[in-house]
C-alpha cells in the first residue's frame, strides 16, 4: 500500500507575519507525517502516536485529533472534490506542538493522499487551500498559509521565500557549508499561547482599522506616531520583521552567516520587546546562547510563550554548548529542553 509523507517545516525568519500580508522564509524538514489510506464502507482514522482507533462519521467533529483529517475530507468536498469512505492510519516521527508544524503535515499528508487514490486532479495550490481550510473554518484554528505552503511547496537545500499576500514564492538555496540549524526545545508551553496569539491578531487588525488599511502591506513608518503606545509596538514588529526576511534571504545568497545568526538575534529581542510573546524560558535559552562560542543567531520560533528556539551554529559545537545549557536550564527551571537536529526535506509525496 502506498503512503503519503509530509515534512514539518522550520521558519527561519518572519514571525508573526504570516497573518499580516508579510514574508516568511520556511523550509521542510526530514520529520514528517505519514497516512496510509484505503478504501472502506466507514471512516475508521488510527494514530499510533494517539494510541487511538476512532471511528466516525462523515463530517463529525470530536474536537481532537481526528478533526484535521475529518477537516481534509470536508474541505475538498465544499471547493467541490468528492471522496468516499475511507480508513487512515497515520504514524509520525514529527514532535507534536513543538512548532514544527504536524497539523498541516497531518492535513496536507492526507490531501495528497486523497487526491491520488480518487485522482481529484488538485494542483499544488490547491491541496494548500484545502489544508488551510480544514484548519481555519473545521478545526478552528486561525492559522495562517505558511505551514500548508511549505508542506506541499517544501525542496530539499532550499528555503522558501514566501510572500503570504500575493503567494508569490522564490527557493533560495539552502547551503549552510560549515553551519547548521537546528532547535532547542525549551519543554514549556505556558497556558497564555493561545488566548495571547488571537490577542496579537486583533492588536494587528486594529492597526489596520486604526489607519483605516485593508492590509499590513500598504502600513508604514510613517503610519506609526499615529498609534498607541502598544499598537505602534506591534506594528513596529511586523514592519521591521519582513525587512528582516527580505535581508536574510540577501545574506543567504551571499552565504553572510554570521549577519543571518544576528538577524536572527534581532529578531528574538523584537519579539520579545515589541510583540511581546516570548517568555522566561525561552529568553533564558537564547541569552545564553548568546554568549557562547560557535553560535551565531538564535530566537524563538512559533507562536510563543514557550515552544522552540532556532539556533544557527558552526557544526561541531551544537553539542557541547548544548550540554552546558541543558544544565544551567534544568538549575533555573527544574526541567530540560531538547535538542533536535534538523535537515530540509522535500515537501509532501508518496512512499512506498
Ligand atoms: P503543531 O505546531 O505541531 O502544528 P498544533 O497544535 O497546530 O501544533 O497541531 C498539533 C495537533 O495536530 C495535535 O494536537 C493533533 O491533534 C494533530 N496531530 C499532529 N500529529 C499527529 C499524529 N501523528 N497523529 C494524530 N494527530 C496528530
Ligand atoms: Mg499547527
Amino acid at each position: 500500500m502506498p503512503k503519503f509523507r509530509a515534512p514539518g517545516r522550520v521558519n527561519i525568519i518572519g514571525e508573526h507575519t504570516d497573518y499580516n500580508d508579510g514574508f516568511v522564509l520556511p523550509f521542510a524538514i526530514d520529520k514528517y507525517v505519514e497516512v496510509e489510506i484505503n478504501r472502506s464502507s466507514q471512516y475508521v482514522f488510527t494514530s499510533e502516536k494517539m494510541k487511538e482507533q476512532v471511528r466516525l462519521q462523515k463530517y463529525e467533529r470530536l474536537g481532537k485529533w481526528t478533526d484535521y483529517l475529518m477537516g481534509v475530507i470536508w474541505a475538498l468536498e465544499k471547493l467541490g472534490y468528492k471522496t468516499e469512505p475511507v480508513e487512515v492510519n497515520v504514524s509520525s516521527n514529527l514532535p507534536i506542538g513543538a512548532g514544527l508544524s504536524s497539523s498541516a503535515a497531518l492535513e496536507i499528508a492526507l490531501a495528497y493522499g486523497l487526491n491520488e487514490v480518487f485522482n481529484l486532479k488538485l494542483d499544488k495550490m490547491k491541496l494548500v487551500e484545502v489544508g488551510v481550510k480544514a484548519e481555519r473554518e473545521f478545526v478552528g484554528v486561525r492559522c495562517g498559509v505558511m505551514d500548508q505552503f511549505t508542506a506541499v511547496f517544501g525542496k530539499k537545500d532550499h528555503a522558501i521565500f514566501l510572500d503570504t499576500s500575493t503567494l508569490n514564492y522564490e527557493y533560495v538555496p539552502l547551503e549552510l557549508k560549515d553551519f547548521e540549524l537546528a532547535l532547542v526545545d525549551s519543554n514549556t508551553k505556558h497556558e497564555l499561547s493561545s488566548s495571547e496569539y488571537n490577542k496579537r491578531r486583533e492588536e494587528c487588525e486594529a492597526v489596520l482599522n486604526k489607519l483605516g488599511k485593508g492590509s499590513f502591506r500598504q502600513v508604514t513608518y510613517e503610519d506609526l506616531p499615529k498609534l498607541d503606545d502598544v499598537l505602534r509596538r506591534r506594528a513596529r514588529h511586523v514592519l521591521d520583521e519582513n525587512k528582516r526576511v527580505s535581508l536574510a534571504v540577501r545574506a543567504l545568497k551571499r552565504s553572510e552567516f554570521a549577519l543571518l545568526g544576528s538577524l536572527l538575534f534581532e529578531s528574538h529581542v523584537s519579539l520579545r520587546d515589541l510583540y511581546e510573546v516570548s517568555c522566561d524560558e525561552t529568553d533564558f535559552i537564547v541569552g545564553f546562547l548568546k554568549g557562547e562560542l560557535g553560535i551565531l543567531g538564535a530566537r524563538m520560533v512559533g507562536g510563543g510563550f514557550g515552544g522552540s528556539i532556532l539556533v544557527l551554529a558552526r557544526k561541531g559545537y551544537l553539542g557541547g554548548v548544548f550540554e552546558r545549557l541543558e544544565e544551567s536550564y534544568l538549575r533555573n527551571f527544574k526541567k530540560r529542553p531538547s535538542l533536535i537536529r534538523i535537515q530540509s526535506n522535500d515537501g509532501v509525496h508518496m512512499v512506498m
